[in-house]
């Protein structure tokens, strides 16, 4: 054979400088790429045995990566199906050349250049963002075919001459250009190398040891597959983690083809730190971890692995949102999510009870961000109480009707988000025979307006939003002992110390506290709402508006209508209500612990 030169068919001269330039920093990606080719070059082999059309020795199929420091050299090889001289022809100089042709079309549309970085697969042509010079000595698989030659240096130019090689498949060696030798280092290769590569379906070797697993969880069917299969798989992904609660393995292939285990993590508290973490592949090689656009947001909190070769990953972003296959991955994994959710809250309901504080944050986060999912998850979503009891919404409506319905025929389900510092409500609702709901994490200001929103004649009263006899309205009429000259005197004598706050005389039992506050549901939520949202504003937060529930009947109350504050009596309730709160603080608790002891003396 001899040496023939030729012109690759592309009309922009320098493509070369352009695609340096804007796959800057992503330049990694060119192992992935050439050593993806690699694998389908023995995959392709593999099959072609499989169906009978080669017959020769497979041996062990392999790909391996080296370098060489001195001669500035990358090389991958592998032992697949290799090229004859034609194919070459066809296959690098047309095929693999208009992708490049296309990426650079592309680049000069593209008003913004940042989308373009990273989502264009530039194949085996992503070599020349690395290496000034590229060599492929490859062999074909077919008898008698004799090894080829082809060389680019660069320049839309090449050459193909005959070469030596004894066995099969194909060396792409990459002469390192002088701005990108940082690539010619055995950890950088090596991480590289872990990270897009470490479940390609074919053994990788770097350094004389193997560096991925052919075969992850993923990709075998689930019958085969026990539970420490997936827990080991876990590790694998994130060693350093906790086991999961449980996972979901996903298997479609119409119509469009998706695999995958995604696992549900223990969830902490700032679940924000979990996202991320579910890792995108394409046929096993690794393509991002950026999944914002094909998972729905509150599934991002999931872990594990998604495989599908039929998203679209050379586009941008806005087009990948309106795109079918993305919609319907999208739409498929929720329902999964909510079969899966519901299999286990039907066949192991204490199981489920006892995984609520994990699970529940993403069910609240679903039932928050997609209106769709409330409808699937309504079958299982919890309520617990103070004693630590789990209800789901018919259960809890149901027992609310015997004590909690209000005048209006709504059920009223009163909760906490403290346990501890709104103890005496707590204990003051219990007495009167209610329930009290446990809602503390995070989500729970906005997973109980959404609530109020989808489920009828259920409404949510925090436990000191109202004196306690208030808090489920029945309509009913309760007189207080005290004459209207006592009320008044009652309420000026607490005036004075709690500034543009309202007095509120009511008639409760003997034995509750004489003194409360509260804060109306309404404004308590609007602020809890705004601290979510992280408005504090220009004019800072909001000032905390209470009401001060006076209760006219207790003996205490009695003495200060006879005497106002002469003793002292209502600036020390006030203060201990206030306390109780957690909303005493600087000099008035100083002078307030001050008072306490001198009255005990
Ligand atoms: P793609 O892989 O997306 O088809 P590439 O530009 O990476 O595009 O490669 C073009 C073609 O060159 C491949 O489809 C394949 O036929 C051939 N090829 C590339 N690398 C190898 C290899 N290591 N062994 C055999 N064929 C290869």
């Amino acid at each position: 054979m001899t040496t023939e030169k030729g012109t690759i068919s592309i009309n922009t001269e320098n493509i070369f400088p352009i695609i340096k330039k804007f796959l800057y920093s992503d330049h990694e990606i060119f192992l992935r790429e050439l050593v993806s080719n690699a694998v389908d070059a023995t995959q392709k082999l593999q099959k072609l045995s499989s169906i009978g059309q080669f017959d020769g020795e497979l041996g062990e199929l392999k790909v391996k990566v080296s370098f060489d420091k001195d001669a500035k050299t990358i090389t991958i090889s592998d032992n697949g199906i290799g090229m004859t001289a034609d194919e070459v022809k066809k296959y690098i100089n047309q095929i693999a050349f208009s992708g490049a042709k296309e990426f650079v079309e592309k680049y000069q549309q593209e008003s913004d250049k940042g989308n373009i970085i990273g989502q264009f697969g530039l194949g085996f042509y992503s070599a020349f963002m690395v290496a000034k010079e590229v060599e492929i000595i490859t062999r074909s698989f077919q008898a008698d075919a004799p090894a080829v030659r082809w060389f680019s240096d660069g320049s839309t130019e090449f050459e193909i001459s005959a070469a030596e090689r004894a066995e099969r498949g194909t060396d792409v060696i990459l002469h390192i250009a002088e701005d990108s030798e940082e690539f010619l280092d055995e950890h950088r290769l090596e991480q590289i190398l872990t990270k897009y590569g470490k479940f390609l379906p074919t053994p990788i070797e770097f350094n004389d040891k193997v560096i991925n697993n052919p075969s992850p969880v993923w990709v075998k069917p689930p019958s085969e597959l026990t539970d420490e299969d997936y827990l080991k798989f876990y590790k694998e992904l994130y060693p350093y983690s906790e086991d999961p609660l449980f996972w979901i393995h996903l298997n479609v292939d119409y119509p469009f083809n998706l695999t995958g285990v995604l696992y549900f993590p223990k969830v902490k508290q700032d679940f924000q730190l979990n996202r991320e973490k579910i890792q995108l592949y394409s046929k096993q090689v690794f393509i991002t971890d950026d999944v914002k656009d094909i998972v729905p947001e509150f599934l991002q909190l999931l872990h594990g692995v998604i495989d599908s070769p039929d998203i679209p990953l050379n586009v941008s972003r806005s087009y990948l949102q309106a795109d079918g296959n993305v919609k319907r991955i999208n739409t498929y994994i929720t329902k999964k999510v909510g079969e899966k959710l519901a299999e286990l809250f039907r066949e192991n309901r204490p199981a489920f009870d006892e995984k609520w504080a994990s699970i529940g944050l993403f069910v609240k986060y679903g039932v928050i961000s997609d209106d769709k999912f409330f409808e699937r998850a309504k079958e299982f979503i919890l309520f617990k109480n103070t004693a630590g009891e789990h209800f789901t919404i018919d259960e809890y409506k149901t027992r609310l009707e015997a004590n909690q319905m209000d005048k209006d025929g709504n059920a009223i389900a009163l909760y906490t988000n403290d346990i501890l510092k709104e103890d005496a409500y707590i204990e003051g609702a219990i007495k009167r025979g209610y329930d009290v709901l446990v809602f503390d994490d995070v989500l729970d200001a906005h997973f109980i307006n959404a609530l109020e929103m989808k489920v009828e004649k259920l409404k949510f009263k925090r436990v000191d939003s109202e004196a306690l006899d208030k808090l489920i309205d029945k309509g009913l009429k309760t007189e207080v002992v005290l004459s209207e000259d006592e009320k008044k005197k009652v309420e000026e004598s607490f005036k004075e110390f709690i500034g543009n706050n309202i007095v509120q005389i009511e008639a409760l039992p003997v034995d509750d506290l004489p003194v409360s506050i509260v804060q109306t549901e309404f404004m308590r939520r609007y602020t809890d709402m705004s601290k979510i949202n992280g408005q504090g504003g220009m004019f800072g937060a909001m000032p905390v508006m209470y009401n001060l529930v006076v209760n006219g009947n207790h003996p205490l109350i009695q003495k200060v209508a006879k005497e106002g504050n002469e003793n002292g009596v209502a600036k020390q309730l006030v203060d201990l209500a206030l306390l109780s709160q957690g909303m005493l603080s600087g000099k008035d608790l100083t002078q307030f612990i001050y008072r306490s002891v001198e009255k005990l003396g």
